[in-house]
């Protein structure tokens, strides 16, 4: 068995048709500097002995704030152009979890998602009522149109271009870039967080993977924390955050086992494509994707610096 590492944190920026020759260098280091920002954001709080359900929140606020991700600022349009965001996050302690869909004036839906945790009467919310409860709690609200970019617009006029029934989704056409990190603290305690404005061009109520517990994410202290990103469609059918956890607990499989059994035989057999981060108690990571590339990075408290990876071959 590997050594225990006291505090560890993965996160990701999305998995999705990334292809070298269309990131510019100047975006690759936009990208690049938020993930590293991310991960400074989410190690501070480990640092200073703070929970992994903080880590992940902190780590996650900071790519939602950043216009780089479709998550938060820069999150993409649905069909009828508004930004519906969906976010999640898991305690490994507690099994407690919260979870949203839907939202349309949460500036951080990471935190309101954090905020059903810790209420814990109910644990997913979705429509109009959690713009009006996250109101209520204090989050910090913006006007829908504080979501847009011109990226994401031109993205959204291409779908639209290309979509020939537009009731349905139409995966060619989409892009992602959903985020998401996981954590074990100093007390050994592990959490997940995903954030996500979902797919491209998304028929206006769907709701995706990232808002669901099991699907896009899941932690138990017993086994692994795992935030997952790709066609949310795949990835719920295949509940893929909860079988890699199950794999483990059930099954006796290693971190690496299998979250590559999920990943490359679950998902992608249904005809998937994405990708998951996962931590184990002893902090040991694992980061598979079977589309073109993910945005990715980790720091532990043995490391002297982030590592942070867009392809297989290449760490940026
Ligand atoms: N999983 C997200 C969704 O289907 C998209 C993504 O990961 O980029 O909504």
């Amino acid at each position: 068995m590997s050594k225990k590492i006291k505090y560890s944190l993965c996160i990701h920026g999305g998995a999705g048709t990334i292809l070298k020759k269309n990131l510019s260098d100047e975006k690759k280091h936009l990208i690049t500097n938020d993930l590293k920002a991310s991960l400074s954001a989410g190690e501070k709080v480990l640092k200073e002995g703070g929970t992994a359900l903080d880590a992940v929140c902190a780590a996650v606020v900071c790519l939602e704030n950043s216009e780089h991700f479709n998550a938060g600022k820069g999150a993409v349009y649905s069909h009828g152009g508004k930004h519906l965001l969906e976010a999640s996050v898991m305690e490994g302690a507690t099994l407690k979890a919260g979870a949203l869909a839907n939202a349309m004036r949460i500036k951080n839906p990471v935190l309101f998602a954090k905020t059903l945790l810790e209420n814990d009467d109910v644990v997913f919310v979705s429509g109009d009522a959690v713009d009006l409860l996250a109101e209520k709690s204090g989050c910090n609200m913006v006007d829908n149109s504080y979501f847009d970019t011109t990226f994401r617009k031109e993205q959204w006029e291409m779908a639209q271009k290309l979509s020939k029934e537009t009731m349905f989704l139409d995966h060619s056409n989409l892009k992602m870039g959903t985020v998401g990190a996981v954590a074990l603290d100093t007390n050994g305690n592990l959490a997940a967080a995903t954030s996500t404005g979902g797919m491209t061009n998304k028929l206006d109520g769907r709701i995706g993977d990232t808002a669901m517990i099991g699907a896009g994410t899941y932690a138990n202290n017993k086994t692994c924390a795992v935030s997952c990103t790709g066609v949310g469609e795949f990835f719920i059918r295949a509940t893929v955050a909860s079988l890699v956890s199950h794999l483990m607990e059930y099954g006796g499989l290693s971190l690496e086992e299998a979250t590559q059994k999920a990943i490359h035989e679950h998902q992608a057999k249904l005809g998937g494509d994405g990708g998951l981060i996962a931590i184990d108690s002893n902090g040991n990571i694992s980061m598979p994707y079977n589309s073109n590339g993910m945005y990715r990075g980790f720091v532990n408290e043995s490391l002297k610096e982030q590592n942070v990876f867009i392809w297989d071959d290449v760490e940026v």
